[in-house]
């Protein structure tokens, strides 16, 4: 356990100096990010940057979970892995690149498909979970996980040249959770990168922005995406923003659940 408590020494100072440089986060802020234990649900084309750069940030403990191993497809945009690492396990693979990255930072590495109630105790223990998985069964499931223990979820999504993210806080009364956009009942059409296919930096931009709004809301830098849903248009390089509001009938967060 290389988990960090306390004051930051002078190696730390140096490293982080760039944050604690920014008002919006300081000496405060930076201190929150190295208390934080973040868990990433995917290591994939979104995990890849997502890990990497809340691992170069500091965060102090960072749980990676998938239960896949790394393939020769996937390294045309999974920048978490390298061409050595075909065959190994991604959650491995991944907390390798981070700890090369970043030594002074704890990164757990899960082998597997979290479900159920090891799902559930992982995500209360969490200050915030990144959504980096690509199938509906495992986004519904981290989204009751996230509602059940008021954990903030970063979502995020990209195939072909369209990407999409969002915040969903059940810390706050106001704010959806991810099954109020997109019911678990609703005819969504599961579309995977191994049949549609995916632009490399699509998934860069998507999930380094993952990251961002993760450091956000551990830090206390800005404001939050939760209430809106940007959606990028990698063709036109367009952003859009649409405003989403909780579903009281939502049978995940509504008030009949
Ligand atoms: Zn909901």
């Amino acid at each position: 356990m290389r988990r960090y408590n306390g004051a930051m020494n002078d190696d730390q100072l140096l490293r982080y100096s760039r944050h604690i440089l920014l008002d919006d986060i300081g000496i405060e802020g930076q201190q929150r990010m190295l208390d934080a234990h973040v868990l990433v649900i995917g290591a994939g084309g979104l995990g890849s940057p997502a890990a990497l750069y809340l691992a170069a940030s500091g965060i102090g403990h960072i749980t990676l979970v998938d239960d896949d191993a790394v393939d020769l497809t996937n390294l045309q945009r999974q920048i978490m892995h390298s061409s050595a690492g075909v065959g190994r396990p991604k959650a491995d693979s991944g907390r390798a690149a981070m700890l090369a990255l970043n030594p002074l930072i704890h990164v757990t590495a899960l082998r597997e498909r979290l479900q159920g109630e090891r799902l559930a105790a992982l995500v209360a223990t969490a200050s915030v979970v990144l959504d980096c998985s690509d199938n509906f069964a495992t986004r519904h499931a981290v989204n009751r996980a996230c509602v059940a223990a008021r954990v903030p979820l970063v979502a995020g999504a990209a195939i072909r040249f369209d990407g999409q993210i969002s915040v969903f806080d059940a810390r706050n009364a106001a704010s959806p959770c991810y099954a109020c956009l997109f019911p678990e009942n609703g005819a969504f059409e599961e579309a995977a990168c191994a049949t549609m296919g995916v632009f490399a930096p699509l998934v860069g931009v998507i999930g380094a922005l993952q990251a961002a709004e993760a450091l956000k809301l551990v830090s206390g830098a800005g404001q939050s995406l939760a209430g809106k849903l940007l959606l990028f248009d990698g063709r036109a390089s367009e952003w859009t923003s649409i405003g989403v509001a909780r579903d009281p009938h939502c049978a995940v967060c509504g008030q009949a659940a």
